[in-house]
């Protein structure tokens, strides 16, 4: 007692500070200070300069043409029809939502896909793209009987090595992206397959590959999935940017479905953050495909166990969002509509893009800007021009190259294609 009245005297003419009572209890001492995310870490650097030029293109968000955030107008108008029902809070079944779920199944396999209708597909909501990947990644570490081994294209997105890793996973990768010819390197790509040992799992970006923006065509996907069937993989399929390359659904979805046709059972992650632009509303789906009714039965009880385990029940809003576009003919229409807008928003800042190098004089091949998909451009550039770029320019970007061309407005691309150009020549 009368220690403690001392202390606080003590305290109170800052002779001792808090730091120095709690000794004995320095717990975190040895905790050394983390390197910041290589893409969310740029955000930070950018903000902190005051350049008028400065441009954020190393985080893989829609902008409109002036550089704004932009919120679909769908979404909003399923925002009001949702506030006008004045739903209630209540937790979400473990498993989410259950039309949000039958949704994402069908915007992915299609209405009619035999899947939905024998009910061989277990679709439960997840906590956006990265949580369906690593609730994914739970349940092959608790329920796969093949190896714990999953190998990533390499090139892939940066998240995918962590997630899969603080899964219990262990990664390897397979050829994918050839730097030489900025291509897809399919010879090197059939050659891993055929050398992985048989049941072990292989992930594969469906549309848009990020960051490469390089996809194999429809040939080549039939090869790789002949490929994937003589060697017994399990294919997971992460799906960030259906409709985002084309505007059409069914289309960017064409080789999950093609797998399907071919009787793979699946893992998918899907995510509405880049398709809806509900980033920050953290809304996705993971689906496994089962062999019978009573399998999916039995996957869907585990999934729940996970979940419970992991973050107990998902949120609302986003995937109130998500089914009520989804759901309505009207609504999904218009969904579209803005999905075409922006994927061709994104196209003719790519076409910018190589002109401004070619008006700056750049006597490089610029054909990959045009030629690769989605929402990213893998430039080519190395760390040092990247560095320039930074130094030199105030452009943002991960040393890897990678480009968001969704942030590059009209009233911008010149500049980019001027910075390019001085850091390459
Ligand atoms: N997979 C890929 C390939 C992605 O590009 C992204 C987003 N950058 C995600 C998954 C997950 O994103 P989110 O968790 O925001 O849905």
């Amino acid at each position: 007692m009368y220690i403690k009245k001392i202390t606080q005297i003590l305290r109170k003419l800052e002779i001792i500070t808090y730091a120095s009572v709690r000794r004995t209890s320095d717990w975190w001492q040895n905790v050394s200070l983390g390197p910041p995310d290589p893409i969310l870490g740029l955000t930070e650097a950018y903000n902190l300069n005051k350049h008028p030029k400065k441009m954020n293109i190393g985080v893989g968000g829609y902008k409109d043409d002036e550089g704004k955030p932009y919120v679909l107008p769908c979404v909003r108008e399923a925002e009001a029809i949702i506030a006008g029902k004045k739903m209630d809070k209540d937790y979400a079944p473990i498993q989410g939502i259950a039309e949000f779920n039958e949704q994402s199944a069908k915007l992915a396999f299609g209405g009619e896909s035999y899947v939905i209708r024998n009910s061989l597909n277990v679709t439960v909501q997840a906590v956006s793209g990265t949580g369906a990947l690593r609730l994914g990644g739970a349940f092959l570490k608790n329920f796969f009987p093949g190896s714990k081994i999953i190998y990533l294209p390499s090139l892939t997105w940066l998240n995918h090595v962590p997630v899969f890793k603080h899964s219990g996973l262990d990664i390897k990768t397979y050829k994918y992206y050839d730097p030489e010819t900025r291509t897809l390197d399919f010879c090197g790509l059939m050659e891993d397959i055929g050398n992985m040992p048989e049941n072990s799992v292989i992930l594969f970006h469906p549309i848009a590959h990020n960051p490469t923006g390089v996809d194999p065509t429809r040939e080549q996907w039939v090869e790789i999935s002949h490929a994937v069937k003589r060697k017994r993989l399990l294919v997971f399929f992460d799906m960030a940017y259906q409709g985002f390359v084309t505007g059409d659904l069914d289309a960017d979805a064409a080789s999950v479905r093609l797998f399907i046709d071919e009787c793979h059972h699946i893992l998918l992650a899907q995510t509405y953050s880049k398709v809806m632009g509900l980033y920050g509303e953290r809304i996705g789906a993971f689906t496994v495909i089962t062999g019978s009714e009573e399998e999916a039965g039995r996957v869907l009880s585990q999934l729940k166990i996970l979940i419970r385990a992991m973050y107990a029940n998902p949120p609302l809003h986003g995937a109130r969002i998500a089914t009520e576009i989804l759901k309505s003919e009207k609504l999904t229409k218009q969904w579209t509509d803005e999905l075409k807008g922006m994927a061709q928003r994104i196209i003719s800042i790519r076409q910018k893009l190589k002109q401004g190098l070619e008006r700056e004089g750049s006597t490089r091949n610029w054909d990959h800007v045009i030629s690769q998909r989605g929402m990213f451009c893998f430039t080519g550039l190395n760390p040092e021009q990247v560095k320039k770029l930074t130094e030199d320019f105030h452009i943002y970007l991960n040393t890897n190259g990678r480009i968001s061309i969704a942030a590059v407005g009209s009233n911008n691309v010149d500049y980019l294609a001027h910075a390019i150009h001085q850091v390459t020549k």
